[in-house]
């Protein structure tokens, strides 16, 4: 119990350090509008290759000739994942000047924060010379893939679910499992997935620690809710909670779709409450933690537990259960029509607050309050 207790400490401290600027772009050297001209010149690209060395690094190799000395060669790309605006990243290549030249750039993970397994880009070079002439080459898409595994696939709809352990009845378990997820999901909240989303499942913890730059000691299971991926640790034994890991990443994902906007983001009590809520039953020990502090009066307000929870394991369990507890009174009290009116109006930027008067008339420490009196506390 203890360990899934700290495993969504976890997931949220990974949750919230990757929906913010995101890894590729954490420090990109400079950014623009994409504009493509290709006048007529003698700049001519040889070869333009990219090798995966995942997790740790993405090469990108060039082989240009000219008639003059090349003078300026820029690597440009873009991330595939949610913008709210049409931008690349650019770095400059390190070459001596000359009319045929063979070069390198590295993207080293561990200064750029990583990619999650199955993340792709779309690369390609600037060149000039020293005649004036410039030169974008056609733009390439590489995939992240974490080809250390063989891994096998099936899909359903809008998701496809990666594994590599375990038999076809495993995977279909788990495809199974996140098919009733959505279901759920839609019947409480009318949430739903608008895009496609991918599932890695690694053999257990370990390997999916193998897969991260920066793995957290206690890392089971992560959303990478701007890229629509979920990587997941689940050993064939260990199914049970590996289902209700998938169902809660799920929800995130489903849930961001649903109000992605470049405003503003969900209270964090609203997604963690909403994933805890769509595992179906609970975790007993959030739900110990959650009686304990109604019993010694330590509750946190709502308005608290807008921020990140803690990084300690009690004050987070207790976090998660205050969190489902209010998800729970909102969606039996109110009913689905009422949630999925909030999440469309969180999709449009609303302030907290706001949000919460114009769909159900209160504000959140109104709702603190209402929720208090609903469970006696
Ligand atoms: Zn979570």
């Amino acid at each position: 119990m203890k360990n899934r207790i700290t495993l969504w400490g976890i997931l949220l401290c990974l949750l919230a350090g990757l929906t913010g600027s995101g890894p590729a772009l954490a420090h990109p050297i400079a950014t623009g509008i994409i504009t493509r001209e290709q006048p007529q010149n003698a700049i001519s690209i040889q070869s333009s290759t990219a090798a995966v060395d995942f997790p740790s690094k993405l090469t990108f190799n060039l082989v240009v000739n000219d008639d003059v000395n090349i003078t300026d060669i820029r690597l440009r790309f873009t991330v595939d994942r949610d913008y709210f605006t049409s931008v690349f990243s650019e770095s400059f290549v390190e070459f001596s000047p000359s009319t045929s030249v063979q070069t390198s750039w590295v993207m080293d993970m561990q200064k750029t924060g990583g990619l999650p397994p199955g993340s792709a880009l779309n690369f390609w070079w600037a060149v000039k010379d020293a005649s004036g002439r410039s030169f974008e080459s056609t733009p390439q898409k590489v995939e992240f893939a974490d080809n250390r595994f063989q891994w096998r696939n099936i899909k359903q709809n809008n998701i496809t679910l990666y594994w590599y352990n375990g038999s076809d009845a495993f995977a279909n378990q788990l495809l199974t499992t996140a098919q009733q997820a959505l279901v759920r999901l839609e019947s409480n909240t009318g949430a739903t997935l608008l895009r496609p989303i991918r599932i890695y499942i690694y053999a257990d913890s370990q390997d999916l620690k193998g897969s991260m730059i920066f793995p957290a000691e206690w890392t089971g299971g992560v959303a990478f809710t701007e890229y629509a991926i979920i990587a997941i640790g689940i050993a064939p034994s260990n199914l049970a909670w590996g289902e209700n890991a998938i169902a809660h990443e799920l929800t995130h994902l489903a849930v961001h779709q649903m109000t992605s906007n470049p405003y503003n983001e969900l209270p964090v009590w609203l997604d963690e409450g909403l994933a805890v809520y769509n595992e179906g039953q609970p975790d007993p020990g959030m739900i110990s933690a959650l009686s304990k502090a109604i019993s010694s009066k330590t509750l946190v307000s709502i308005r608290s537990l807008s921020s990140p929870f803690s990084a300690y394991t009690d004050a987070a369990s207790t976090s998660y259960g205050e969190s489902y507890s209010v998800v729970n009174y909102l969606i039996t009290t109110y009913g689905q029509h009422k949630m999925l009116a909030l999440l469309s109006t969180f999709q449009q930027g609303s302030a907290y607050d706001d949000a919460f008067k114009k769909v159900y008339g209160f504000d959140m420490d109104q709702l603190y309050a209402l929720w208090k009196q609903k469970i006696g506390a």
